[in-house]
């Protein structure tokens, strides 16, 4: 999954806000929304991987949300 500018989050204390482009596809949504909800678990939990073991967790949550969607998009959303 490509990084972009606002595909970030930031810790302040235990609160994270996460900024996702306004105007996706509801099934893009919840997959970048699971994506960084994965970043914010392993930041509150201290979960120390290399940074490209913490992208491809991040990247499982999203694979598994266009998994559970049968549209061709969901589908090509998994593989690029
Ligand atoms: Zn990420």
């Amino acid at each position: 999954m490509t990084q972009t500018l606002f595909d970030k989050y930031k810790k302040t204390g235990q609160r994270h806000q996460i900024f996702i482009l306004y105007g996706l596809p509801k099934i893009e949504f919840a997959g970048v929304l699971a994506h960084e909800f994965i970043h914010v678990w392993q930041n509150e939990n201290n979960f120390k991987l290399s940074p490209m073991h913490a992208e491809g967790l991040c990247n499982l949550a999203s694979y598994w949300i266009y998994l559970e969607d049968s549209s061709d998009f969901a589908q090509y959303l998994n593989i690029s």
